[in-house]
């Protein structure tokens, strides 16, 4: 579709970033142009139409679920890294190759029980922060009833740790 065509042709690739050896796929220009955004965000609220909570992961998961959010008319949360909100907050770690990092969500204001949440990021490479992003929505009572990625990256095998939802990418490379 026109989306992908666009993911494809706009994403800018960037050899050696954030670290010698990794090939890092930069949406920016995806994001800044008005079709690759607009297309975009129509391929990913197309997915569920009868979500009723709209997440997004830090950072650039806060730009899709913005507008997948105003689209399908529901509202949109920010599931943050550790420290951003103040408590009480829901919180999963998780495995990078050194250490842990963490994600969290606010534990009060927002009812999340029986929500039927639409799960967003960028990128899905290894996979650990998309299914920590889910295990806090199901930890919290509520349903994740899709994720979805605009690129995934598929040799890092992201796609088989995630849990009993379907996951979505606009373009697999
Ligand atoms: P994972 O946990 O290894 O799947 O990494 C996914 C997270 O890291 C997402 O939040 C992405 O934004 C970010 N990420 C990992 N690799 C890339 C990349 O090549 N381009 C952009 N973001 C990436």
């Amino acid at each position: 579709g026109p989306a992908a065509d666009l993911v494809r042709r706009l994403t800018r690739w960037a050899d050696d970033f954030p670290e010698p050896g990794v090939r890092f796929a930069d949406l920016t220009p995806v994001f800044a142009d008005p079709d690759g955004f607009r297309s975009v965000v129509d391929c990913l609220a197309a997915l569920v139409p009868d979500a009723d909570l709209v997440a997004g992961v830090d950072a650039r998961g806060f730009l899709l679920g913005a507008g997948v959010a105003t689209t399908l008319g529901t509202g949109v949360l920010a599931v943050r890294k550790r420290g951003k909100l103040p408590p009480p907050v829901i919180t999963r770690e998780y495995q990078l190759e050194y250490g842990t990092a963490a994600l969290e969500v606010p534990a009060t204001g927002v009812e999340l029980t029986g929500r039927r949440v639409l799960l967003l990021d960028d990128v899905l490479a290894t996979g650990g922060t998309l299914a920590a992003a889910a295990d806090l929505f199901t930890s919290a009572g509520a349903q994740v009833v899709a994720a979805a990625v605009v690129l995934e990256l598929e040799g890092l095998g992201g796609r088989s740790r995630q849990g009993d939802y379907p996951v979505t990418s606009i373009v697999t490379v």
